[in-house]
């Protein structure tokens, strides 16, 4: 029971953020929103979540490419919410191109958004969470955390770089009552993953369902897409007192992707 705790989530708007952000209010805490989308349908999603768990939601338009607009979300949660006791690192974009092609102005944006925006976040909600000793940090990185694939260059150094960060901040609030965690998702179907299936639909000239069967086929032993409702419960499950020691690590939910 989440009852009283603050959570920020980023990227929440969709996906795998929003699937987290709804797991979290469901259980009981009061949630910050944030990413990017249509006004009218995030006050919809915001009212939607307050009316159906009886939570306060209160929503930032922060770019996390932008580090003074972070500490102004995490200003913004601590303002509405009273205070942050979770803090989960979610919003993330992809761009694909070999490396020796790689747009800089893309890489620059990858590593920003992916890497750096958590920094930002952890930085200024950390000494928040210190004030109650209980703190949870949940950083959203990637079977390519793990391992790489071709043509990912900015996001596999990102995701690699966040599971590091993650040690990093687990070991230096070992004894604030605060863990640090990351979660290692296999394929999820959401846009950011729709936009690649269409791409290689498009490319080979083959049906949309049979580009999905093949970038499942690719990399996961599972043929089956992680729902963001399942990382949402899991997210959960890390905030609760039976997680109250797990902290520095990687957690997967990849379909066996990376056990090969
Ligand atoms: P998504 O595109 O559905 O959602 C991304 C969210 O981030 C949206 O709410 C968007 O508005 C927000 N966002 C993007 N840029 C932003 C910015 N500059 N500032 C603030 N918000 C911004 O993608 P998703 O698949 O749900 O991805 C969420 C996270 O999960 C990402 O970090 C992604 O790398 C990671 N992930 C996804 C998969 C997958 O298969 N979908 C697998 C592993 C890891």
């Amino acid at each position: 029971n989440l009852k009283g705790k603050r959570a920020i989530v980023t990227g929440s708007t969709s996906g795998i953020g929003l699937g987290i952000a709804r797991a979290l209010a469901a259980s009981g805490a009061d949630i910050m929103l944030n990413g990017f989308g249509d006004a009218g349908e995030i006050d919809k999603l915001k009212s939607g979540m307050e009316q159906a768990y009886g939570v306060t939601v209160g929503y930032s338009a922060a770019d996390m490419a932008k580090p003074d607009e972070i500490v102004g979300l995490v200003e913004d949660a601590a303002g509405l919410l009273g205070g942050v006791d979770i803090l989960v690192n979610n919003a993330g974009i992809q761009h694909t191109a070999p490396v020796d092609e790689f747009p800089v102005e893309r890489w620059d944006s990858v590593i920003a958004i992916n890497l750096s925006s958590s920094f930002h976040t952890i930085r200024a909600a950390l000494p928040l969470m210190r004030k109650g000793s209980w703190g949870r940090i949940i950083n959203i990185a990637s079977a390519h955390g793990l391992v790489a694939s071709v043509n990912k260059a900015a996001y596999v150094a990102a995701k690699h770089g966040l599971v590091g960060l993650t040690k990093v901040v687990a070991l230096e609030a070992a004894n604030d009552g605060i863990t640090c965690n990351a979660i290692c998702p296999g394929w999820v179907l959401t846009p950011l993953v729709q936009k690649q299936i269409d791409a290689r639909a498009e490319a080979s000239g083959i049906p949309v369902a049979e580009a999905e069967r093949n970038l499942l086929g690719e990399k996961q032993p599972m043929h089956k897409f992680t729902r963001p409702e399942q990382i949402g419960e899991f997210s959960v499950f890390l905030c609760s007192d039976a997680a109250a020691t797990m902290t520095g690590s990687s957690y997967s939910l990849d379909g066996g992707w990376t056990a090969q």
